[in-house]
């Protein structure tokens, strides 16, 4: 998969990576060009006393030198821009894929590893095409180069280099191999603790209201321990690795010149040839251990490659049709047809045979006790899944027919858990219709019951939301989601159990003025409260995933004992309060 992601992201970059190898290509033959030329000063200029010929390889070197800085900061330059390019094409295409998702591919991965998969494991392929990009052409050229060209200075001494790669190499080799697991473990350790902190920081309230603090102390405590552990046994082996190298480079300085100083002594070698050998032993040196860290990263950007490419891989399983229909009428008639469905994996379907009809104009009821399948119906409409069997239609046309836009531009949802965006209430009041007035957002307002406390505070429709709306109330972010689904003026409004977090009156008085402004359009409402739904046209009475009865508050009180059940818990629960 890495290889497969890397030729895919690589394509639309390939004149710049091209020009990425011929810039690292120069910088790296400039690289091994300058110990020769060093050599020559040494031993054909210095040592002969001719200044002219000093002058003029030393002009030589200087260019090579100034060349090598050039090409080597536009190599990085680019190959780190060529980079960072595929990294963000990547995390689009991940983002977009994701967008694209339905519920149901969203529940198949979790969201958390979704978020994982686009931020870090991007990052970490990203890491990799840098690395790649800046050492990959010149590691090999600087070795295979760098053995060449030590070769010529000295062939006697060429043992050394034989001797001392592949000690470094067994070297740095053992450290990266006891690595490798180490990093692996650390990232299932960060996960943990991500974990850990994530639950606590959503469940304080509770932590709080059942004195879980202790306990959550030492639940925190015990990941962090682990990761720490993990992290001292990394340090150890960082804490050799340096020195290893380090004692690596300068023995084989050592012994460079201790052989080499015995064949100069012997006037088998010269003294530029000796600093030029030693200069190209370090050069290979360095490169040899620039791979090993870069085979290091290998390993690990494979198996996030992989778990990108899971989530790319997928095919959406709600998709917008080939040729989708165009409703002769759009006035958000609604009916659902003997409408069977099951969650992914489950055995039991969730709903059975639920056939009815909505018409403008007019209030339908859901009532039924939890986990009879209300919110489960909502969805199917806007498509979050799609049915089994049967058919849910919009104005006369299956939903799976529709463009998906046809469909959210007429049927907004009130979810159940109300969800604001980080912005402002202006911006997430306008989600459904870009171009409303300021007019349209306060009438919206207004009949959501939400006008007062905008206006309390100063900043009105520009005070601040948190992500997910955490700095305003239950009630209040309710009536605000009310409020944003009136603005887009849809055909069809779903309202999810929306009113629950309103007290009593709030409710009645928000229900009176709705009343008004969505008497063109069709409204399913999902409620628990009776009072709720009393005046609604038709209510049907959900029960384990079935319609068990149907009619208005009337006809159902004398004829439904499982609605009689539900009017009269909540009577009680009235009369007790
Ligand atoms: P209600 O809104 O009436 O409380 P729901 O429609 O939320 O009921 O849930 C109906 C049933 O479907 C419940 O038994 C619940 O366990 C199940 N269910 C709800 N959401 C999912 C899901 N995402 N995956 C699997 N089962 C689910």
């Amino acid at each position: 998969m890495l290889l497969t992601l890397i030729r895919r992201y690589s394509k639309p970059y390939l004149p710049q990576i091209l020009a990425v190898i011929v810039f690292q290509l120069a910088s790296t033959i400039a690289t091994l060009y300058l110990p020769s030329l060093n050599a020559k000063i040494i031993d054909e200029g210095v040592s002969v006393g001719d200044t002219d010929y000093i002058w003029r390889t030393g002009a030589l070197m200087l260019a090579v030198a100034f060349g090598q800085v050039i090409t080597a900061v536009a190599g990085v330059y680019f190959g780190s821009r060529v980079a960072m390019s595929m990294g963000r094409d990547l995390r689009r295409d991940v983002f977009r894929k994701v967008s694209s998702f339905s519920a149901k591919d969203v529940n198949s991965f979790g969201a958390p590893t979704l978020i994982t998969r686009g931020t870090n494991d991007v990052q970490q392929v990203q890491m990799l095409m840098l690395m790649g990009l800046n050492f990959m052409v010149s590691t090999p050229i600087m070795c295979v180069g760098g053995i060449i060209m030590a070769l010529q200075e000295d062939l006697s001494l060429s043992w050394l280099v034989w001797v001392s790669v592949p000690v470094l190499v067994a070297v740095v080799g053992y450290l990266v191999v006891r690595l490798m697991p180490l990093f692996r473990s650390m990232q299932k350790k960060i996960d943990a603790i991500n974990g850990v902190l994530r639950e606590q920081i959503i469940g304080i309230r509770v932590v709080r209201a059942f004195v879980r603090e202790p306990y959550e102390v030492k639940r925190f405590g015990a990941a962090n321990k682990e990761l720490t552990d993990v992290s001292v046994k990394i340090g150890n082996l960082f804490v050799l690795m340096f020195p290893a190298i380090g004692m690596i480079l300068h023995l084989s300085t050592a012994a460079v010149l201790w052989f080499g100083g015995e064949r100069v002594d012997s006037g088998d070698m010269e003294v530029g040839a000796l600093t030029a050998f030693l200069q190209y032993l370090l050069q290979i040196l360095i490169a040899v251990m620039m791979g090993t860290f870069m085979a290091m990263m290998i390993p690990r950007a494979s198996v996030c490659a992989d778990r990108i490419g899971e989530v790319l891989d997928v095919e959406p399983s709600i998709h917008d049709p080939q040729a989708p229909v165009t409703p002769v009428e759009k006035k958000g008639r609604v009916e659902f047809r003997d409408v069977t469905f099951k969650y992914p994996g489950a055995e039991e379907p969730v709903l059975s045979n639920i056939s009815f009809s909505a018409e403008p104009g007019q209030t339908l009821a859901i009532i039924g006790s939890t986990g009879s399948g209300k919110t489960t119906l909502v969805s199917l409409l806007p498509r979050l899944y799609d049915v089994a069997s049967g058919d849910v239609l919009l104005d006369g046309v299956p939903v799976t027919e529709l463009d998906r836009d046809e469909i959210t531009s007429r049927v907004a949802t009130v979810p159940q858990k109300p969800y604001l965006f980080s912005g402002t209430i202006e911006h997430n009041l306008r989600f459904g219709k870009t171009h409303a007035t300021d007019e349209e957002l306060w009438d919206a307002l207004e009949t959501a019951q939400a006008r007062d406390f905008v206006e309390e505070k100063s900043a009105g429709l520009d005070r601040r939301i948190a992500q997910g709306g955490t700095n305003v109330s239950g009630g209040q972010r309710q009536r605000l989601c009310i409020a944003r689904a009136l603005v887009s003026q849809p055909k069809v409004y779903l309202f999810d159990d929306s009113f629950s977090a309103l007290d009593v009156a709030t409710d009645a008085r928000l229900r009176r003025a709705l009343k008004d402004k969505t008497k063109d359009a069709t409204v399913i409402i999902v409620a628990q409260r009776v009072s709720t739904i009393a005046d609604a046209d038709q209510i049907l009475v959900l029960d384990n995933g079935r319609i068990v009865d149907r009619g208005t508050h009337e006809e159902l009180l004398e004829t439904s004992p499982t609605y009689q059940e539900i009017v009269e818990s909540q009577l009680s629960a009235e009369e007790v309060a």
